[in-house]
C-alpha cells in the first residue's frame, strides 16, 4: 500500500525546487530538501535582469500566445510546444502571486508592476526587482518554505549532496543516496517520489556565469543510471560577460533592455578613450545587421555577430576579444536600474560604468538541455521528475532571456503534483528498495577514489575539459574539433582513474567533494559533444559554419542520450510541433 501522506524528496533548493516544495507541502504531502549550499545560497540568487510574463500592462498587444511564439521562435523550433504555450498562459498568474508573496517589483509611477523589454520580442514583458530579481524571488519563496518548515511538513539538509537515486530490482525510485558534506558521511534516504531540481552544467565549461555548484553532477549520476539526458548539445553561451581570473561575470540583458547600446570603433586603429568616440566614428553593428530588434536580438544571435565582429572583420577594442556594451548615455533613472549590475562592474574592472562603455565578451551561461521530462516533468526513471535548468524542457535551441525565471517556477508547481499524484498510487517496496545496495556502491567508489595512489591532479583535469569545451562546443563547432574533444574527454576519464587527492581527510573534504563531481562532468561532456558532433545543421545556439542552415527534415527531433557500455548512445524523438508550424527564424528581417 502506499504511504497515506507521501514523502517526496527535492534535490535543490533554487527557484525550481522550493516552487515544487510549495506545491507538494500545500497539497499535504511531507518533503526532504536536499540542497549542497543553504537554499537561500542557490544559483537562482544570482539572476539580475527579470521574469517574463504577458501581462500587457503597457497596452502593447502583448498576449500569451505572443509569448510562446516568441519563445519557440527564439528556441528555433526545438522545444516541445504543449508545455511552453502551457508555461506562457501561466505567466501572468505567477507574477502575480509573486506579487502577493512581496516580491518588491519594480513599479511604474502609476502604481502598476513595470516591464522592460529583453532580447528576442518586440514587447515589454519582463517583470524585474531592479537588477536582483532572482534574489527577491528566491526570498519570496524561501520564505514560504520556512513556513511550511515551522509547521513540521518540510525538512532541509542543506550541505548534503545528492549522489545517486535508490532503485529497486524493477528499476523503481525508492529514495536517493546522499553525502554530508561536512561529517562526509554517506546515507540512504527513503522516499515515493524524488525531484531533482539541481540547475545548469556550466563548470563542464570550466569557466562561466554560473556558480560553482553548477556541475551537472546529479543530472549525470541519474543518466548513468538510466536516465535519458536530452539536447545535451544545446548549450547558452550569452553575449555579454566580463572575464575574471576565477570566472565569468554577467552583465545582464537588462542593460540592452534599458537601451544599453553594444558597438566598436568604427577604424580599428582608433585609440581614443571609448567615451570621446563620437557617435559617428561607432559602429553599432547590431543595430546596422538586425534593424528590427536591434541589441535586443536573441543572445545566439547576438554571441555570434560579436564573434563575427572580433574573430572576420578583426574589430575587437584594441585587437582583443572584446566590444562595448554602453549605458553611459541613458539617463539616472534608467542607470539606476542597473545599479546591482553596474556596481559588480565597478568592482571588478574598475571604471565606472555609468561614465565608461564596459568592456564585454561572450561566455558559456545557460544548459538548454537537461534530464530528458515528459509534459508532467517525469524522467524515464519511474518516481524520478526534474525541473528547472536541470531539466530539458521550454527553451529548445536557445532560451529567451528571462524565461528561465519562469520556466523554473513553471517546471516546479507542475513536477510538485505529479510527484504527488505518483507517490499516492506507488506499490510498496519491496525489502530495502535497493538501498544498502547503493550504499555499498557508493562508499565503495568513495574509498578507491580516497585510497587511489594515483598521480593526476583532478583540479588539472578539470582545466583541461573547461578548455576542450570552450574551445569546441561553445559558439562555433566543427566535427573534426568535437571528435578532438570526445577523444580529450576519454583520455580526461582515463586519467581520471589514476587521481590523487591531497586532502584526504574525512571532514569538510571540498576537493574530495569535487573529485566525486569531476567524473559526472566528464561524462556528461562526452554526451555534449557527441550530441553536437551528430547534429550535422544549424539550429540555435548550435551553428556549424559546414552546416550552416536548420534541417528540419532530419534534425527537427529531440536528441535522447542513454548510457549504455560506459558510453552516450543516441535515439532522436520527433518535437511536439501541434501548435505553429516551423518556419524560417530570420531575426535580420522584418518577419
Ligand atoms: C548571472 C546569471 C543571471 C541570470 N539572470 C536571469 C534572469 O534575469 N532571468 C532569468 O529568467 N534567468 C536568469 N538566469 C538563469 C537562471 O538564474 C537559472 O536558470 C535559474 O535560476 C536556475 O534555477 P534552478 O532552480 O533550476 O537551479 P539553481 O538555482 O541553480 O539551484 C540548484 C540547486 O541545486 C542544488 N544542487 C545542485 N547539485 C546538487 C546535488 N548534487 N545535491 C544536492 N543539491 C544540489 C544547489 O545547491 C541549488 O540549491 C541567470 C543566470 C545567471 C548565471
Amino acid at each position: 500500500m502506499a504511504a497515506a501522506t507521501p514523502r517526496i524528496i527535492v534535490v535543490g533548493g533554487g527557484l525550481a525546487g522550493l516552487s515544487a516544495v510549495i506545491k507538494i507541502a500545500e497539497a499535504g504531502g511531507k518533503v526532504d530538501l536536499f540542497s549542497i549550499v543553504p537554499v537561500k545560497r542557490s544559483h537562482s540568487v544570482c539572476a539580475q535582469g527579470g521574469i517574463n510574463s504577458a501581462k500587457n500592462l503597457k497596452g502593447e498587444g502583448d498576449s500569451a500566445w505572443a509569448h510562446f511564439d516568441d519563445t519557440i521562435y527564439g528556441g528555433d523550433f526545438l522545444a516541445n510546444q504543449t508545455p511552453v504555450k502551457q508555461m506562457c498562459e501561466q505567466g501572468p498568474a505567477i507574477i502575480d502571486l509573486l506579487d502577493r508573496m512581496g516580491v518588491p517589483f519594480n513599479r511604474t509611477p502609476e502604481g502598476l508592476l513595470d516591464f522592460r523589454r529583453f532580447g528576442g520580442t518586440l514587447f515589454h514583458r519582463t517583470a524585474f526587482a531592479g537588477a536582483t530579481t532572482g534574489q527577491q524571488l528566491l526570498y519570496a519563496l524561501d520564505e514560504q518554505v520556512r513556513r511550511f518548515e515551522s509547521e513540521g511538513k518540510v525538512k532541509k539538509y542543506e550541505g548534503w549532496e545528492f549522489l545517486s537515486a535508490v532503485l529497486d530490482s524493477k528499476g523503481v525510485a525508492r529514495g536517493i543516496c546522499a553525502m554530508d558534506l561536512r561529517t562526509m558521511e554517506t546515507r540512504t534516504f527513503p522516499a515515493d517520489a524524488i525531484i531533482v531540481c539541481t540547475g545548469g552544467n556550466g563548470a563542464i565549461f570550466g569557466k562561466s556565469t554560473n556558480s560553482v555548484v553548477c556541475t551537472g553532477s546529479a543530472q549525470s549520476a541519474l543518466y548513468q543510471q538510466g536516465a535519458y539526458y536530452a539536447n545535451g548539445e544545446f548549450i547558452q553561451v550569452h553575449p555579454t560577460a566580463i572575464p575574471g581570473e576565477d570566472k565569468l561575470r554577467l552583465m545582464s540583458e537588462s542593460a540592452r533592455g534599458e537601451g544599453g547600446r553594444v558597438w566598436v570603433p568604427k577604424d580599428k586603429n582608433d585609440k581614443r578613450a571609448a567615451q570621446s568616440i563620437p557617435e559617428g566614428d561607432r559602429w553599432y553593428f547590431l543595430e546596422e545587421w538586425y534593424p528590427k530588434y536591434g541589441n535586443l536580438v536573441p543572445r545566439d544571435v547576438a554571441t555570434r555577430a560579436i564573434f563575427k565582429v572580433v574573430y572576420e572583420h578583426h574589430m575587437g577594442i584594441d585587437g582583443q576579444p572584446m566590444v562595448y556594451l554602453d549605458v553611459s548615455h541613458l539617463p539616472p533613472a534608467s542607470q539606476h536600474k542597473l545599479e546591482g549590475i553596474l556596481e559588480i562592474y565597478e568592482k571588478f574592472v574598475g571604471d565606472d560604468p555609468r561614465k565608461v562603455p564596459m568592456k564585454i565578451f561572450p561566455g558559456m551561461h545557460y544548459t538548454m538541455g537537461g534530464l530528458w521530462v515528459d509534459n508532467q516533468q517525469r524522467t524515464n526513471i519511474p518516481g524520478v521528475f526534474a525541473a528547472g535548468e536541470a531539466d530539458c524542457s521550454i527553451h529548445g535551441a536557445n532560451r529567451l532571456g528571462a524565461n528561465s525565471l519562469l520556466s523554473c517556477i513553471y517546471g516546479g508547481f507542475v513536477a510538485g503534483p505529479a510527484a504527488m499524484q505518483y507517490a499516492k498510487s506507488l506499490p510498496a517496496q519491496e525489502g530495502d528498495g535497493g538501498a544498502a545496495a547503493e550504499l555499498a556502491r557508493q562508499n565503495e567508489f568513495n574509498k578507491i577514489l580516497l585510497n587511489n595512489p594515483g598521480t593526476e591532479n583532478p583540479f588539472k583535469i578539470w582545466r583541461e575539459l573547461g578548455e576542450t569545451m570552450t574551445k569546441h562546443a561553445t559558439i562555433i563547432r566543427y566535427n573534426k574539433g568535437l571528435e578532438e574533444a570526445d577523444a580529450k574527454i576519454v583520455e580526461l576519464l582515463d586519467r581520471y582513474r589514476n587521481v590523487n587527492l591531497s586532502d584526504k581527510s574525512q571532514w569538510a573534504n571540498t576537493s574530495f567533494a569535487f573529485t566525486r563531481q569531476l567524473w559526472n562532468m566528464l561524462q556528461l561532456g562526452r554526451v555534449i559533444v557527441q550530441g553536437a558532433r551528430l547534429r550535422d545543421e544549424s539550429r540555435g545556439a548550435h551553428y556549424k559554419p559546414d552546416f550552416p542552415e536548420r534541417n528540419d527534415e532530419k534534425f527537427l527531433k529531440t536528441t535522447k542520450a542513454s548510457f549504455k557500455n560506459d558510453a552516450p548512445a543516441f535515439e532522436y524523438e520527433d518535437v511536439d510541433i501541434s501548435h505553429l508550424k516551423p518556419r524560417p527564424r530570420r531575426y535580420d528581417a522584418a518577419t
